[in-house]
């Protein structure tokens, strides 16, 4: 169910738009009053339109975001088609909000191979089955397997040895599973010795999705250190894969004109899909990765269809395939709908319902003049308990607008208030959406005061 039937909310915005726009025309027409002297004078209206916005409840964002990361969606991944399913969710908000399509149809469809889990998933170690996010992941590009396997531990300081190296290649290694304890050590060396498959052990679990652009002969695992022991003899899996030629998925890309003509555009990004399912029992919501971003970019676009900018026009650009690597993104950069160098300010938005902890601001070192508004804004409202500039980073959809010199950085808030990344505990009930009307805030001062200087 996708009920998003929601009137748009004429009682809190629109007021300070339409004494905006009253104030606008009888200052300049009437009273002949300088334009710069109104422009200032819409600043301050602009302020206070805002201000009324934190007053409301954080309701809409948190339907997108139930809706987002609901069951029929699917993780917004690849199975049942529930990252499509999200692209069309979106579009129908946007239609909802009479924002207009960046291009003919708001759709910007690409395509790419991507290996799914579907169907089974099944891991026994010595017969006591693992439960699939709690005790195992797979990883993304493992193949198939079905069957009783032996279990065989290497030794992980040898493992770049070539005497070592070489004792293992005269092994039979057909149906043997290698356990290395280093799950960053997916190095080629152990690869080369095609055994059957691979356990990789670790502390910290979580998914992800890169490299799931082929699949392997051999089946790959990262199994919890506290879940196999060092005595563990067999391993029993029943493994499915289904691997998807050329599937098709679109990027989402919406506008709100300037009120002056303009070739000039504010950039706000954020991608929608997510990691799907990962076997029939195990979903993957991603509410704060990233329907909190998408629902943060209908906020901004619910708030500047009402109260758009002067000079520049606004780009909502919702990607897909940012988890599988950034290939949405990509694919825009090397198609854009206009031209890259018109993006005067490009704020991509991943993970941004936390906060208590502060606000980050990924490649931020590069983007002095953006950095520093937002640093100056945040010391004067005190929105955030503490902003971190972090360096160049290929962490999100900023990243190749960054490397064709647009102005583009990457905004998450930090806190420990909600530390599920990447696992099905990322629920949007317990999404807190801490510092949810101040970021808002500090976008909108940030767009307004982008057009002042
Ligand atoms: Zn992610």
């Amino acid at each position: 169910m996708f009920s998003h039937d929601f009137t748009f909310s004429d009682d809190i915005i629109d007021p300070g738009f339409k004494m905006y726009e009253q104030i606008l025309k009888f200052a300049v027409h009437k009273l002949r009053i300088p334009m710069n002297l109104v422009r200032i004078l819409l600043l301050f209206l602009s302020f206070w339109s805002f201000a009324q916005i934190s007053a409301q409840d954080k309701e809409f964002a948190k339907r997108i975001i139930a809706e987002l990361s609901s069951a029929e969606l699917h993780g917004r991944g690849y199975y049942e088609n529930g990252v499509n399913r999200a692209a069309d969710l979106i579009v129908d908000y946007l239609k909802d909000l009479k924002i207009n399509p960046l291009n003919a149809s708001f759709k910007q469809e690409f395509d790419f191979d991507i290996n799914t889990f579907p169907k089974n998933l099944i891991v026994k170690i010595d017969d006591v089955e693992l439960k699939p996010a709690t005790d195992f992941f797979i990883e993304p590009n493992s193949g198939p397997a079905k069957g009783t396997f032996n279990v065989l531990r290497i030794n992980d300081n040898l493992v770049d040895t070539i005497s070592y190296l070489d004792s293992l290649k005269k092994l039979d290694l057909s149906s043997t599973f290698l356990v290395s304890g280093k799950s960053n050590n997916r190095n080629s060396n152990l690869f080369a010795l095609n055994a059957r498959g691979y356990i990789f052990t670790s502390k910290s679990l979580y998914w992800r999705l890169s490299g799931s652009n082929v699949q392997k002969k051999y089946t790959s695992l990262v199994i919890s250190d506290s879940i196999i022991p060092l005595t563990a003899k067999t391993i029993t899996v029943d493994i499915e894969p289904k691997f998807l030629s050329s599937f098709k998925n679109n990027n989402v890309l919406a506008t709100i004109p300037a009120v002056e003509q303009s070739d000039s555009f504010m950039v706000f990004t954020a991608h929608y899909d997510h990691l799907g399912i990962m076997g029939p029992n195990c979903m993957f919501p991603g509410a704060n990765d990233n329907a909190s971003g998408v629902a943060m970019l209908l906020e901004l676009g619910k708030y500047f269809s009402a109260n758009p900018l002067q000079n520049y026009n606004i780009a909502l650009m919702f990607f897909a395939a940012e988890e599988v690597g950034l290939y949405g993104s990509q694919h825009y950069v090397a198609n854009p709908i206009f031209p890259l160098k018109n993006i005067s300010c490009l704020i991509n938005f991943d993970m941004v319902g936390t906060g208590s902890g502060g606000l980050a601001i990924v490649n931020g070192k590069a983007n002095n003049r953006i950095t520093s508004v937002i640093q100056n804004l945040n010391a004067e409202h005190q929105w955030f308990s503490d902003i971190r500039i972090g360096g160049a980073s290929c962490s999100s959809d900023h990243c190749y607008f960054a490397k064709e010199n647009v102005p583009a950085i990457f905004l998450f808030t930090r806190g420990e208030e909600h530390r599920f990344y990447h696992v099905p505990q990322d629920r949007a009930e317990i999404l807190p959406l801490t510092k949810w009307h101040e970021l808002q805030s500090l976008v909108i001062t940030l767009s307004r005061q982008w057009e002042e200087n």
